[in-house]
């Protein structure tokens, strides 16, 4: 006994160590960025490669390089192509598979979309295989590609306009904290003055939201200051279109509030002169509007045309970043948007706060509900839907009169329809247009997304 023992703890102390992949063997801190198009209608895709680019330093983790999340419609996973052995792997979602689900896509018209993943520089040959998720939510393989990084076809040129990084918040080296990138969208020379004051402003009022407030220094915050030629962003249904940095516009998919960004090669090539994980668009529009999706990118507008909806791009920038950075689904149900089947009532989506599935024995946020919640919990839901959705006080004293209240649950009502679907908590931040704090269970998710990016 006396020589095993020994022998077992210096076994587990290796298992402890060897956690995952070792940076130094497999990369150098730089980037590697694998743009590449997504082609296709709803339930047919295409990937075909485009280019291959190196980019200045790494952003991301050193010490957790395979993804243990599991989040997102699709994941990348990086090879090392000589022994086979897997040194990076990333979930992340897409324009495309949102725009699968849109009437366009149905009426069978075919769409390109630009995409991106972005790896450590690898030290040698790769295989990059690239997986979407299937109607059942299981990851299949869909496309595979063999990179050389010491070949003559990785493209080396410089980021796009030399724009100096600047700090709003240094906490420390990239590769262990978050970094979040703040662009300018529609804000000319003159106005960057105010796009400071708003990098200001949001940066405080994420950082005063759970659980971020208690993880502020897990992050660095950049800025660039990119200017527009002109003031604004796209609006089309008014027939106005403005020459901004990154052509970002509403009306995206159709949904009036909704703004995107389709220019990816564009937005990555001038996002390249800072470090980052997460990019956020300000948008210099007093229209209501914004969108987030996970591992992309975000967009808030910057102001509300109305004093008293001052508060509301508040709500939506933290909202917003939910769904790119922690990787949430939208709680809520009564707004109308232009998705058709988009969490199918047959299959557990991937998201950590929504489910069909409202057994108490296998629930997937069980852990958060006490034993006395009855699941499905139940609430006034028909009171509830007959009120309109623009009286979002009298909701919220509604909500709030419920008997479980402050409990986490499966309440009906969710992920963009009215039954079948649940949400953990009567009230989130992902569930109601207010300055309500995220739900135990969306900020569960959110730190388990920060530790991730961040331990050892
Ligand atoms: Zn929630």
């Amino acid at each position: 006994m006396k020589r095993i023992l020994p022998l077992l703890i210096l076994f587990s102390v290796c298992m402890v160590a060897k956690t995952g992949p070792d940076f130094d063997k497999y990369f150098v801190n730089k980037t590697m960025r694998i743009d590449y198009y997504f082609t296709g209608i709803k339930g047919e895709t295409t990937i075909s490669l485009d280019q291959v680019k190196e980019e200045p330093v790494w952003a991301g983790s050193m010490a957790n390089l395979v993804d243990t999340l599991n989040y997102g419609n699709h994941k990348v996973e990086i090879f090392d192509k000589e022994t086979g052995t897997l040194i990076f792997s990333k979930g992340f979602s897409s324009l495309f598979q949102e725009w699968q689900t849109t009437d366009e896509a149905i009426d069978s018209i075919y769409r390109t979309i630009s995409a991106s993943v972005l790896i450590p520089f690898p030290k040698k040959p790769i295989k990059f295989v690239h997986y979407s998720r299937n109607r059942q939510g299981q990851f299949e393989a869909e496309f595979s590609a063999d990179i050389d990084p010491n070949s003559r076809f990785v493209n080396r040129d410089k980021p796009l306009g030399n724009y100096k990084r600047k700090a709003y918040m240094q906490n420390g080296s990239p590769n262990d904290k978050i970094d979040i990138l703040l662009l300018p969208e529609g804000y000319t020379k003159k106005e960057m003055r105010k796009f400071r004051q708003d990098v200001k402003h949001f940066m405080s009022v994420l950082f005063d939201a759970p659980p971020f407030n208690s993880y502020k220094d897990r992050f660095n915050v950049w800025y660039l200051e990119v200017p527009s030629e002109e003031s604004g962003i796209d609006n089309p249904r008014e027939g106005i279109f403005v020459k901004s940095a990154f052509n970002l516009s509403y009306n995206s998919f159709d949904s009036d509030r909704y703004i995107l960004a389709f220019d990816n090669k564009r937005i990555r090539d001038i996002a390249a002169n800072a470090p980052y994980d997460q990019l956020y668009f300000i948008v210099n529009s007093d229209k209501y509007g914004g969108g987030g999706i996970y591992n992309l990118y975000s967009t808030c507008y910057s102001h509300d045309a109305k004093e008293e909806n001052s508060w509301w791009p508040d709500y939506v920038f933290v909202h917003e970043f939910g769904h790119a950075f922690g990787g949430l689904a939208d709680e809520y149900y009564t707004s109308q948007v232009s998705y058709n089947e988009f969490y199918p009532l047959d299959v557990e989506p991937w998201e950590p706060n929504v489910t069909p599935n409202a057994d108490p024995k296998t629930i997937k946020w069980r852990q958060f509900i006490e034993p006395e919640t009855p699941v499905p919990t139940p609430w006034d839901k028909q009171l509830f839907d007959k009120i309109p959705y623009k009286n979002q006080e009298e909701r919220y004293q509604l909500l709030r009169k419920q008997k479980y209240w402050g409990k986490v649950g499966a309440f009906e009502g969710s992920g963009y329809v009215s039954e079948g679907q649940y949400r953990p908590y009567l009230d989130c931040k992902m569930f109601s247009k207010s300055l309500v704090d995220f739900c135990p269970v969306c900020q569960n998710s959110i730190i388990r997304v920060i530790k991730f990016y961040t331990e050892k």
